[in-house]
């Protein structure tokens, strides 16, 4: 029997499965994996443990079922069943009903299954792995971390939109926010770092990754935060084109007969940095377009990271409006952690602000290097710190499941 206590964290999309066993009192990563194109003939589960990686198709069952299935047989075979205590499960979209993790109940699944309409490709995947995960661990308790509780916080001039109050009252219209976990953990790294109490510290966090947001926290809360009713509005993503005019929406259906589902398409999936570079939407590719020596492919990427970096520092510098001091901002995400150049077009247009960078310093926090970067004379500090949305469910999960 093993005395070790490990969380299994879970992360369903709706034809993919994230997964990671956490050490609840460390924080050791034990394994990770993912299985990818489930329900397709494709369908792979990769895992990474103790350094190495191992790719195997799907070919039994390519469900979600399949994938934990798999997952299962690869825990007994280290020898890591014995020591789960709980399963964590990322979800997307608690509406106002969660401002908290929960423990899963039936009427906590039917409180996501009344949710499913805010997020419909996203709360059914998640409910799918749930209810796996319950068919698998039938003793073991399930917790549900929700990527919209840390945002509940908002004040209403927050999270209003401008339009017809019924839509808010009759439908629940009104702006979300996603990323909690991330937000909330980068901040609460933020005042360690820093030396405070969290309840006394007030930053600008800058979770920059394929998904991008920023949240503006006062004394520990969300204040406001930059996705919405779904996690399209806001900054410009790497295929997400993040704020538009709705006449937009408006004027292509109307003059250019475009369907729901055309709209969805454009601006979900062909928008964003590969919407406007044309080339891709993974940052690095951009980068490289842009130090390289093809003169079309440099315009296009710079053009793209443009529009990208300036969006950002818009955001930036509207959000000390919610805030009443400003401890530091803080970049994190796949972009926010390794792209100096990122955070060097960003910062570079906040001079009103008296923020600048210490470009040396800038350079050294890549890679997992957390990092202070700005100037000596900035008159706000900037922080790079790498975030850890897995970590916060496998403590929440074993924090609830243990006063259960
Ligand atoms: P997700 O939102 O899917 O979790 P990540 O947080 O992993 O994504 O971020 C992915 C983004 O991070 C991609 O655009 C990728 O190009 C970018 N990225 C990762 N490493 C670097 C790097 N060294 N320099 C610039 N961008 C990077």
């Amino acid at each position: 029997m093993s005395t070790e206590k490990n969380i299994l964290v879970l992360n369903c999309g709706s034809s993919s499965l994230k997964f990671a066993v956490i050490n609840s009192t460390t924080g050791d990563t034990k394994i990770t994996g993912l299985a990818e194109r489930l329900g397709s003939k494709e369908a792979t589960i990769t895992v990474k443990y103790k350094g190495n990686k191992q790719v195997t198709e799907l070919t039994k069952n390519n469900q979600h079922l399949g994938a934990i299935e798999y997952l299962v047989s690869e825990l007994h075979a280290n020898d890591l069943s014995d020591s789960l205590t709980a399963v964590g499960h990322r979800v997307v979209h608690g509406g106002e009903v969660f401002t908290s993790s929960a423990v899963i109940t039936d009427d906590v699944i039917a409180a996501i299954e009344e949710t499913s309409g805010l997020a419909p490709l996203h709360n059914p995947a998640n409910l799918v792995g749930i209810k796996a995960a319950q068919a698998t661990f039938p003793s073991l308790p399930q917790v549900a971390v929700f990527d919209t509780a840390f945002h509940q916080t908002m004040p209403q001039k927050a999270f209003m939109y401008a339009v017809d109050n019924d839509l808010y009252n009759e439908k629940g219209i009104r702006r979300y926010g996603f990323h909690g976990t991330s937000h909330y953990f980068v901040s609460r790294e933020a005042a360690k770092h820093l030396q405070q109490q969290d309840d006394q510290t007030s930053v600008i966090t800058v979770h920059l990754g394929n998904g991008c947001s920023i949240c503006a926290i006062e004394n520990g809360n969300s204040v406001d935060t930059s996705m919405g009713l779904t996690p399209a509005e806001g900054l410009v993503m790497g295929t997400r084109s993040g704020d538009v005019d709705p006449g937009l929406i408006i004027y292509l259906m109307n003059q250019h007969n475009y369907s729901a589902q055309q709209i969805d398409n454009l601006l979900n999936k062909q928008s964003g940095l590969l919407g406007l570079s044309k080339l891709s939407n993974d940052c690095r590719t951009l980068e490289d377009a842009v130090f390289g020596n093809d003169e079309a492919q440099q315009q296009q990427a710079k053009l793209a990271l443009d529009v990208f970096c300036y969006r950002v520092a818009k955001y930036i510098a509207s959000y000390t409006v919610a805030l009443s001091h400003l401890d530091a901002i803080v970049f994190t995400g796949g972009i926010g952690e390794n792209s100096n150049y990122i955070r060097s077009q960003v910062i570079s247009q906040l001079s009103i602000l008296k923020i600048s960078l210490d470009e040396q310093q800038n350079e050294l926090a890549r890679f997992g290097n957390a990092g202070e970067i700005q100037a000596t004379d900035s008159q706000f500090r900037v922080l790079v710190i790498p975030t850890n949305e897995e970590w916060v469910i496998a403590r929440d999960a074993a924090q609830l499941s243990e006063s259960k």
